[in-house]
């Protein structure tokens, strides 16, 4: 059994770029708990509220039952539920999972494959983060479920895709660059280490894992900071491309005040005349699967 390609498969969930990490998620969250207690099982009212937070942390924005993939997780063959009365699942209720003292766990031989093989948790995690999330979350999605990417090994891509992946992203994070001038688009932030660039970075507007395009027209150039936080869904971009902050992102200190919550409102800073401005179906994308519910209200200057 190549249980990289089967993990992989997951990705059929990702169909016309509409996010749902809800089975990557748990499989994730299942990973990390196998490598602590590998002969555990997870009772699914022990662990309903960690999946719904795991969810809201880095799921879409619109309500989800962490029910939902416990249940369907079994069709992918990687992960097998049992209850009281025996094997199988007794559906995806969120009732009927509590009451039916379902319990869930890694598939037998997934199980077994991930004893016999100890690089496997961390190909099959590193497989997961790259396929549904975009690399500036991977470490806060890789804490949260307790996984570690410290040695997980080179990216599950085969050795060539991987090269031609590389030598496109570092094209376009110099196009990215220039194009907006060596400065992030929301804060204007140039810093530069001697001659070099620091802290910036091309930042995709709607993931590539979610089939968006590697240009211009869906790039920004931002620094760590923002890059991180448009990510998360923290930061967006309205219609007319000036900035949203959530109103769920929330800072008391002056710095959050200045670098975030400043920032609804203003217009993107670039790109350059000449280059192309970031497409508004790509902002509706990030609108949908990313921001985090509803943007602030500015406040009047
Ligand atoms: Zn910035």
């Amino acid at each position: 059994m190549d249980w990289m390609e089967r993990v992989g498969n997951l990705r059929q969930w990702a169909r016309n770029g509409v996010r749902a990490p809800h089975k990557p998620l748990l499989l994730l969250y299942a990973l990390g708990r196998f490598r602590r207690c590998p002969d555990d099982d997870l009772r699914y009212s022990d662990v309903e509220r960690d999946l719904r937070e795991l969810l809201q942390d880095f799921g879409p924005t619109r309500p989800t039952s962490p029910s939902y993939p416990f249940h369907h997780l079994v069709s992918d063959e990687v992960w097998e539920v049992r209850t009281d009365a025996g094997a199988g699942s007794p559906g995806s209720g969120v009732q009927v999972l509590r009451e039916s003292g379902a319990r869930g766990q890694l598939a037998p031989g997934l199980r077994a494959a991930l004893v016999a093989d100890p690089s496997l948790l961390g190909r099959l995690t590193q497989l997961l983060l790259d396929v549904h999330f975009p690399p500036s979350i991977h470490p806060d999605i890789a804490a949260s479920v307790g996984l570690d990417l410290e040695g997980a090994g080179p990216a599950p891509l085969a050795a060539g895709a991987v090269r031609d992946r590389r030598r496109r992203a570092v094209e376009l994070r110099r196009d990215v660059l220039v194009a907006y001038e060596y400065r992030c688009a929301f804060c204007g932030f140039d810093g530069a280490l001697g001659r070099v660039p620091v802290g910036l970075e091309a930042a995709h507007v709607q993931w590539w894992a979610f089939q968006g395009p590697d240009d211009l027209a869906n790039c920004l150039c931002l620094c760590s900071l923002h890059h991180k936080l448009f990510d998360r869904g923290a930061l967006g971009l309205d219609a007319d491309r000036n900035i949203t902050v959530s109103r769920e992102f929330v800072g008391r200190g002056g710095a959050a005040r200045s670098q975030v919550l400043g920032l609804s409102g203003q217009g993107l800073l670039g790109p350059q005349s000449g280059s192309d401005r970031v497409a508004a179906e790509r902002i509706a994308w990030h609108t949908a699967q990313v921001f985090r519910g509803a943007a602030r209200v500015p406040e009047p200057a």
